[in-house]
């Protein structure tokens, strides 16, 4: 049986069902949700050889209209041109306003197609099929989508809720073993962010949730309810919505400086490195135990997730560096930097008004 977890957002409520065989299942259950709509597919190389055939199949049995169009995988494809072919593609399809983009794929498809979805006939409706675990527990809930610019990442983007999320936990079994780690970085965030039973309940049953065993759905289902807490409360992230970035303004410092370069770190690895900061950095603000922090660090050093800085593949960086990073961020405002700190573990909390020169002192003894 599946489980579902039911997003409130007024007349744009809408359900994440989590479970398996979703995509052999997703034409009786898109139909049900978007009756008479034709669907667009928007999905990636590696998806359309393994689990596009199956959700074809799936339209067809229930009689849905479909095309597809199929993108190179990676994030370069997040960019203008690939967004500029996408739109035309579901116009070219002849798909109307209440006809639906379908994402089958990882964020980078999800977070494009939903773009994509957001603008073309002013907003088409919109079903996501993550097929990352990265995708499944946090870019799929939310509603944000966007490409990137020459400029930076996410910089052209806009809200856009999709009407149902199917998490197919089975297609997980495809994910290449490195991108299924790294997405488990945010899955252990939800716990420290405000969960300490969670994260207690990941350093027991972490196994099972590798192996693919019940623990995985669970592990799933808990984090898209995390996730979609925070946004209902905090939709257009002006407040409570930061908190989701535990971890994230050192995470991204880290990106930057290895040139968004997946071969030397992917985002999740990034994060876990930043969550072990984030705690390290609370310990030496003297906000938090010592103990906790090296709680986080052990649990994501167990499941195999990169954990120091100088951990980094061909690091050479230094603390002025990593600063310097920090303060291109989007996110930074004046001076003063945004961190997530913590008082423990699931006692997050946003501080506004880091100084630099704390987090400097911080990294120089890091390194
Ligand atoms: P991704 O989409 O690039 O997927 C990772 C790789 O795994 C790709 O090569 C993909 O083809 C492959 N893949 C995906 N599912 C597979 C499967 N089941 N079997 C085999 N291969 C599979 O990367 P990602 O980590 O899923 O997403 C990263 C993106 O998500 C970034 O662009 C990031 O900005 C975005 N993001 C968005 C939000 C949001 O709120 N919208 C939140 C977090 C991240
Ligand atoms: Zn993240």
């Amino acid at each position: 049986s599946d489980a579902i977890v039911h997003v409130p957002l007024g007349e744009r409520a809408y359900d994440i069902r989590i479970g398996h065989g979703l995509i052999e299942r997703a034409g009786e259950l898109i139909g049900a949700a978007t009756p008479g709509a034709a669907c667009a597919i928007v999905t990636d190389e590696n998806l359309a050889r393994t689990h596009l055939p199956a959700l074809e199949r799936s339209l067809e049995a229930a009689g849905i209209r479909h095309a597809q169009v199929v993108c190179p995988p990676g994030e370069a494809t997040k960019c203008y041109r690939w967004f500029e072919t996408v739109c035309d593609a579901i116009i070219g399809a002849r798909m109307e306003r209440g006809d639906v983009v379908v994402a089958l794929g990882g964020g980078v498809i999800g977070d494009l197609a939903g773009f994509a979805a957001a603008v073309v006939r002013r907003g088409m409706r919109f079903v996501q099929i993550p097929t990352s675990l990265l995708a499944q527990v946090d870019s799929s809930v939310g509603g944000k989508t966007g490409i990137n610019s020459p400029h930076g990442k996410n910089l052209v983007g806009a809200f856009h809720q999709p009407s149902l999320v199917l998490a197919d936990v089975g297609v997980l079994d495809t994910l290449p073993e490195r991108e299924f780690r790294a997405g488990y970085a945010e899955v252990a965030k939800y716990g420290l962010i405000d969960d300490p039973a969670f994260f207690a309940w990941l350093e027991e049953n972490h196994r099972g949730v590798f192996a693919g065993g019940p623990e995985r759905a669970h592990a799933i289902q808990t984090s898209c309810a995390a996730k979609a807490a925070v946004v209902v409360r905090d939709e257009t992230e002006q407040g409570d919505r930061a908190l989701l970035n535990l971890g994230h303004t050192f995470a991204h410092a880290f990106e930057r400086l290895t040139h968004y370069d997946g071969a030397r770190l992917v985002h999740g690895e990034a994060v876990a490195i930043g969550l072990v900061c984030a705690f390290r950095f609370s310990a030496a603000l003297g906000l938090c135990s010592g103990q906790d922090a090296g709680r986080v660090e052990g649990h994501l050093r167990t499941v195999g997730l990169p954990t120091r800085i100088r951990g980094i593949p061909g690091w050479d960086g230094d603390a002025a560096a990593i600063l310097d990073a920090m303060f291109q961020d989007k996110k930074v405002k004046r001076g003063a930097l945004t961190f997530i700190l913590a008082r423990g573990i699931g006692q997050s909390f946003i501080s506004r008004g880091v100084e630099p020169s704390s987090v400097r002192e911080f990294l120089d003894a890091e390194l």
